[in-house]
């Protein structure tokens, strides 16, 4: 087998770790959904890796069915992409593990998310949360998907997934695993944190304030948008003025993502704009676009066991395929198994 003839295939997560953010909905869920019906979609709640931080047991599983209604609020078919909660599936856990034989503890060291995450306190956190980035190539390998759509922050890891598929195939002398592509396109990939332009916006920040949920109502969104952190400037003339105003490029680039437009075109039609007229522009173009999706997430959510329905059909499909692979992968590595057709 070489490179090329894997099927093209999308494979990508979101954590149930928090509410679902404008972040997440740019960068990812809106990205993800675009991209159906244009090659197999595998569109996973990574519930596994939720929990390398403590999530309350209580919480975890509506936390789940709240970003399995995301998906379908935003337009995720389960007649065309595969829906489903990754513990269902428990081929990723074991492929994890094999990976974790695979990858190197200095890689792992190199993983800014870890460092970004664990702070001043490495020690005390979770040993899950630092293998992290082995169960994230396992997510894509077990299907040997080829495409990863995701924001910017996960490319470090989407590249580790490479590295790990490479020296697999390296070490077993084999090419049975495909370096997948990390697919990071468009203004929004990597939305900032309001509060605070040199950090990413996050579904598990600290303050509600520096986020946009994609279940706020109107007040709520025009409220955080408006005491957004700017500097004292106004919008520029040229998109080239946006060049070290993290802030003001920002919620110039949220608008142009909101409305499939470019960020020289968002400047063209703000030229000099004041942020007293901008940001209520803003405001008003999110509400016009996440209402009708929040709406269908309280729908969706209305109807817990409808969404566990989905996910468990999904979990079907998606081991159809994932556990082949897990086998082949065995039997590459030599892990003995009693029944040759289990
Ligand atoms: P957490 O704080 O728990 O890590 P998160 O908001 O970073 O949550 P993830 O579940 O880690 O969300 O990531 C899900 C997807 O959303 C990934 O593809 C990631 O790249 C994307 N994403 C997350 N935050 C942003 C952001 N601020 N801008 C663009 N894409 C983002
Ligand atoms: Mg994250």
């Amino acid at each position: 087998m070489n490179q090329t003839s894997f099927t093209p295939r999308v494979f990508s997560g979101i954590k149930p770790s928090g509410g679902l953010t404008l972040g997440n909905y740019l960068g990812a869920i809106k990205r993800f959904v675009g991209m159906q019906g244009q090659m197999e979609t595998i569109y996973c709640v990574v519930d596994m890796h939720a929990i390398t931080v403590w999530q309350d047991p209580k919480e975890l599983a509506n936390m789940t069915r709240e970003v399995a209604a995301g998906y379908l609020a935003a337009g995720l078919d389960p007649s065309q992409s595969i829906l489903f909660n990754q513990s269902q599936v428990a081929a990723h856990a074991e492929l994890a593990w094999i990976f974790n034989c695979v990858a190197r503890v200095g890689w792992m060291n190199r993983m800014t998310q870890f460092k970004d995450k664990a702070g001043s306190n490495a020690e005390k956190v979770s040993l899950g949360l630092y293998a992290y980035p082995a169960l994230m190539a396992a997510d894509i390998l077990i299907y040997q998907a080829t495409h990863v759509p995701v924001g910017e922050d996960q490319k470090q890891h989407v590249e580790l997934t490479r590295d790990i598929a490479a020296k697999f195939n390296h070490d077993f002398k084999t090419d049975f695993f495909p370096l997948t592509e990390p697919v990071i396109e468009g203004p929004a990939m990597r939305i900032m944190n309001l509060r605070d332009g040199t950090k990413k916006m996050s579904k598990s920040g600290e303050s509600d304030m520096e986020r946009i949920n994609m279940t706020d109502d109107a007040d709520k969104i025009a409220k955080k948008f408006k005491k957004a952190k700017t500097d004292p400037e106004p919008l520029p003339e040229t998109v080239e003025g946006l060049k070290d105003r993290p802030e003001a490029r920002n919620l110039v680039e949220i608008y142009a993502a909101l409305n499939d437009m470019t960020p020289e075109a968002v400047i063209a039609e703000y030229p000099g704009a004041g942020w007293g007229t901008f940001k209520p522009a803003l405001a008003d173009l999110a509400v016009a676009k996440l209402a009708p999706i929040s709406e269908e997430m309280a729908r969706f959510m209305a109807d817990p066991a409808e969404i566990d329905r989905i996910l468990g059909e999904g979990a079907e499909k998606a081991r159809a395929i994932a556990n082949p692979i897990l086998r082949d992968t065995y039997d590459i590595v030599g892990l003995l198994r009693s029944d040759a057709t289990r």
